[in-house]
């Protein structure tokens, strides 16, 4: 299989949120936000779709994304000469709106979602309709109805495809996660995505924005525990550093 990290554009987070409590709540930090397209033999997994694509953002949402035109997600799968309906498998690690943003546009894939998380997204909807939650994160989950087909991951380990493994992770940055573990030659991939911003979530203070702060905190702990059981490298959420070295490879399994 090959692995494509795809770059969605950017997430204008504040230094506090991206590197947690004693980072300034005002300097803004440009953020990548990505997903990872997994071509196989006879699938084609995406994990995580990016912000909701618009041909402009969203006013309501500016200050917390941009893209440029070659960073919608349907550009970057023309790179590879794919469109969304090609795709097989979409992976949520959890519904943000920055990861899973795009949801709508995949009506053939089975969508692969943590149990709890998917629950919890649902009420987020509900919420969101009955004009108790406004505000432009959660307005991509109106657009999650019976035209798609979810697959709520209950077991505690699924193997999606030979080589390709979903873990779950209990309730912490998320109502529920889904960390994706990559094995074979050459060597192990963990996709942890939110469970870890950066290297420095994996030793230092918790992002400001959780839904579960102690639940978060042993998410990084199990992390570091699947990241013994399958060494090798760990993808991180939101690292600039690590995704400016990673944008532009392939890897090939
Ligand atoms: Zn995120």
């Amino acid at each position: 299989m090959k692995i494509h990290p795809l770059a969605l554009g950017t997430l204008h987070m504040t230094e506090e949120m991206l590197y947690g409590q004693g980072g300034s709540p005002d300097k803004v930090i440009d953020a990548p936000t990505w997903a990872v397209l997994i071509e196989t033999e006879n699938a084609l997994v995406l994990v995580d779709c990016g912000c909701q694509q618009q041909p402009q953002v969203d006013p309501a949402a500016e200050h917390i994304y941009s893209f440029r035109p070659e960073e919608l997600l349907t550009a970057q799968l023309a790179r590879f000469g794919h469109t969304p309906e090609d795709v097989t498998h979409l992976v949520l690690t959890h519904s943000h709106v920055d990861h899973a943003g795009n949801t709508f546009l995949f009506k053939k894939a089975g969508i692969y979602i943590d149990a709890a998380e998917y629950a919890g997204a649902l009420q987020d909807k509900a919420a969101y309709l009955a004009g108790q939650r406004p505000g432009a994160p959660l307005q991509h989950l109106t657009r999650w109805d019976d035209s798609l087909h979810f697959r709520p991951v209950e077991a505690p380990r699924t193997q999606l495809l030979p080589g390709i493994t979903l873990v779950r992770f209990p309730r912490g940055h998320a109502y529920g996660f889904l960390a994706v573990v990559i094995s074979g030659k050459p060597g192990n991939l963990i996709l942890a995505s939110d469970l870890a911003y950066t290297p420095d979530a994996m030793t230092k203070r918790p992002p400001t924005l959780v839904t579960d702060p102690a639940g978060y905190l042993r998410g990084i702990d199990l992390l570091r525990d699947l990241a013994e059981e399958f060494p090798g490298e760990i993808w991180y959420g939101h690292c600039p550093e690590q995704f400016a070295a990673i944008r532009d490879t392939t890897l090939e399994y």
